[in-house]
């Protein structure tokens, strides 16, 4: 606790305990977490919330560079770990054979990184994952120069429905032939519409595809983007959609 508080009288953070961020997520790991990549030049400033979920928060962060940044904070109590524990246990980079919460919760978050990372090489826009310390996940701001988050693509329909469906489509594919990977929670509530550019996020549930329910999860992707893109008069059949993501 000394050093905790030795830590707050630092105040690298100097909005930690900002009302606006809503300091009780904090608890007093999460905060060292977060001081301890605040003091490695990662993070200078939290400033407000872009997103309250069930599981995360997801903070708008400032580099002492003066860019911003997106922090997504996973709180360890919410966190459903049977779930984590089903799509962990198949994975073949993971051996976590706990029942421990927070080591759960901390593979968790470990996994979005890898997976963001994996998709990022393989050519997908997604935001560029810079570092995942504990329950803590840093990663690219996607959104405007003022710092205004880009709208995900249920809140903002796109221009142009059918190019924006191709893009999705192709990454998808490039997702499952090059990163290896299935989303497996695609919707227009995990893509952010950035100035039209369709951008994939929230990957820690995105299993490999040699995982047992990998196809299954991938079923499930597609019908969800054509329902959503739907929405917006692109007609497309699952059939057909499986046979451009698969080859
Ligand atoms: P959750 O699992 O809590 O839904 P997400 O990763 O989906 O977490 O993020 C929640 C929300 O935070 C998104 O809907 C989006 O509005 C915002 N968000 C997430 N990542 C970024 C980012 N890199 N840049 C800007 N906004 C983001």
């Amino acid at each position: 606790d000394r050093d905790l508080r030795k830590m707050l009288s630092e105040k690298r953070i100097k909005s930690v305990e900002d009302r606006s961020v809503g300091s009780e997520i904090f608890d007093q790991q999460t905060l060292k977490t977060l001081y301890k990549m605040a003091n490695s030049g990662y993070l200078n400033i939290l400033n407000g919330a872009i997103s309250t979920g069930k599981e995360a928060n997801v903070l708008k962060g400032i580099h002492e560079d003066g860019h911003f940044l997106a922090v997504k904070i996973y709180r360890i109590n919410t966190s459903d770990f049977k779930k984590m524990q089903y799509y962990i246990q198949g994975d073949p980079r993971f051996k976590v054979r706990t029942t421990h919460k927070r080591q759960l919760v901390y593979a968790w978050v470990n996994k979005e990184y890898r997976n963001l990372k994996r998709s990022l090489e393989a050519g997908i826009v997604v935001p560029k994952p810079i570092i995942s310390q504990n329950n803590v996940l840093i990663m690219e701001f996607i959104g405007d120069d003022d710092g205004n988050p880009a709208p995900i693509l249920r809140n903002k329909a796109p221009e142009n429905p059918e190019k924006a469906f191709e893009s999705v489509v192709t990454s998808m594919k490039k997702l499952y032939h090059e990163a290896k990977l299935v989303h497996g929670d695609l919707s227009g509530f995990n893509i952010l519409n950035n100035n039209e550019e369709m951008v994939i996020i929230d990957m820690s549930q995105s299993v490999v595809v040699d995982h047992p329910i990998s196809r299954e999860l991938l079923e499930r992707d597609i019908d969800n983007i054509i329902l959503d893109f739907k929405k917006f008069g692109v007609s497309a059949s699952h059939e057909e959609v499986k046979q451009k993501i698969l080859g």
